[in-house]
């Protein structure tokens, strides 16, 4: 270490003297001296940072042979300037994540690596399902190409300037990968912000994180499956991942529920009974169950599903702290098993709250005293708790999940004509016609606790009674039509048991 500081102290003397002209191979190599990349700023960075991280003691022929390579990437740039404006609603993103196809693909990976799956399970203690899960978000169990060269990501981000410190931690972690022999130069590929690999690791994780799980020296989490995912196991495992415990429940909440218990604080699945919480599935929770700690979650506000979320749901979201980054995992893992999903149906009609509205939004509550700590149009819990604040001032359910509506009447603007979807969907719907059917609906009706008697296919006064009854219950407007639609909901409602 001292003779390196010593060689290279004695450089920077001689390029002082000597001015920068390169030395030749005969007077032996300035290892922070590069052939140009064409671009003068990231020539200067490169040199420099090359001298730099010399000094502070990483090798200089690693450090030469990471960024001898490295050129500037514009698609970095690019991407990284492109960040979407267009936010998604929560039930798009869980659509387009947990496909069934998604699914049964990760079935055949489960069964082609079976074994791999559970020695890794037994090892970690994390469930497979899980591991798979967040394989298939990453990198479509590996099967989604890495365009990017790390260096070149990393270094281009670097040399940018932005984001200089951040981005020049995570190539030093690079330059020690390829010193402890883990990985080789020339496989770094990454995503266009440097994530490597199938687990999609930033560098300064993949140090700390990725494992050598086949024993060859090398953690190589780009072409050895059990590398990859061992090394995604580990990272839960080092992350609170409680073996045998479950993710998440779906619950059903009690009429007249005080939303702001879904703040995010955790409770025992015991007084979360105490509040009148049941799982929706009807089933009791186990006394083991009952003893776990859970948040109560409410991904899409007061009229959409209800979760509760245990510390394994939490040990995914540190994956990717995104809330529905971990419930598409734990979908994902759901299905693989060949459980359901979610059963409450998404508040499709609220639509999406765009940036824009966000910011609004924000400014609106801060002028009304309930600060977000800043309008940066990002939903956080700073802008859920603002939201919240207000809500309980106003006497509304505060669940802190700001809509469209919510918006327009903070605005003051008068409420716009309600058109629900939901009942132009209704409207919309064919009149049951066949006698089976209606018998069906009919039985749906009885066990959802509209007595009408035993089913005889014919819709009458008391099946109309119960069917606005019903529509009632849902929150629509009374319209006592057998219609298709009333029928499906009806088989939902069953099926959910309410
Ligand atoms: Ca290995």
């Amino acid at each position: 270490m001292l003779r390196r500081v010593a060689f290279v102290l004695g450089l920077a003397v001689l390029a002082a003297v000597a001015g920068v002209a390169p030395m030749t191979r005969a007077q032996g190599v300035d290892p922070t001296v590069f052939e140009s990349s064409g671009d003068p700023g990231f020539d200067a960075w490169r040199s420099d940072f090359a001298r730099r991280v010399i000094m502070a003691g990483r090798s200089p022929e690693v450090v030469r042979s990471v960024l001898s390579r490295a050129a500037p990437d514009p698609r970095v740039v690019q991407a990284d300037q492109n960040q979407p404006e267009f936010v998604r609603p929560v039930w798009d993103y869980i659509d387009r994540a947990v496909t069934p196809r998604r699914i049964t693909d990760g079935q055949a990976k489960r069964a082609e690596n079976a074994a791999l799956f559970s020695a890794i399970q037994a090892k970690y203690g994390v469930d497979a399902d899980i591991i798979a899960g967040i394989w298939a978000i990453e990198t479509n169990y590996g099967a989604a190409p890495l365009n990017y060269d790390a260096v070149n990501a990393l270094a281009t981000l670097a040399a940018e300037g932005r984001r200089r410190a951040q981005f020049e931690g995570y190539l030093v972690a690079l330059i020690q990968m390829v010193e402890r022999g883990y990985a080789g130069p020339t496989e770094l590929k990454s995503s266009w912000a440097g994530a490597l690999g199938q687990p999609q690791f930033m560098p300064d994780i993949y140090l700390q994180d990725a494992v050598d799980w086949d024993g060859d020296g090398k953690r190589d989490i780009w072409t050895n499956t059990g590398d990859a995912l061992a090394s995604i196991a580990n990272y839960l495992a080092r992350r609170g991942w409680s073996p045998g415990d479950p993710v998440f429940d779906e619950v059903r909440l009690p009429t007249k529920f005080d939303y702001a218990l879904a703040d995010g604080t955790m409770r025992s699945i015991a007084e979360w009974e105490g509040f009148g919480v049941t799982r929706l599935d009807g089933a009791p929770w186990s006394p083991a169950t009952r003893a776990l700690q859970a948040q109560l979650f409410l991904p899409a506000g007061a009229e959409g599903p209800a979760l509760v979320l245990f510390q394994n749901f939490r040990s995914i979201r540190a994956y990717n702290p995104s809330d529905r980054y971990a419930l598409a995992v734990s979908l994902l893992a759901r299905g693989y098993a060949g459980r359901g999903g979610i059963v409450a149906s998404w508040p499709r009609y609220q639509g999406a709250l765009q940036r824009a509205d966000m910011i609004e939004l924000q400014q609106l509550l801060a002028a009304k005293g309930y600060d977000s700590g800043g309008a940066d149009g990002m939903f956080g819990s700073n802008t859920r708790r603002a939201v919240r604040a207000y809500q309980q001032a106003e006497g509304l359910p505060a669940d802190g999940w700001p809509t469209r509506a919510l918006l327009d009447r903070i605005r003051g603007a008068p409420a716009p004509a309600v058109v629900n979807p939901i009942e132009a969907d209704r409207d919309a719907a064919a009149d049951l016609r066949s006698k089976a059917s209606i018998r069906e609906l009919q039985g749906h009706l009885n066990r959802l606790g509209f007595a009408i008697g035993p089913p005889n296919g014919l819709v009458g006064p008391k099946t109309r009674a119960a069917i606005a009854a019903f529509e009632r219950r849902m929150g629509l407007s009374p319209t006592g039509r057998a219609t298709t639609f009333i029928l499906q909901r009806a088989r939902t409602a069953v099926k959910a048991g309410r």
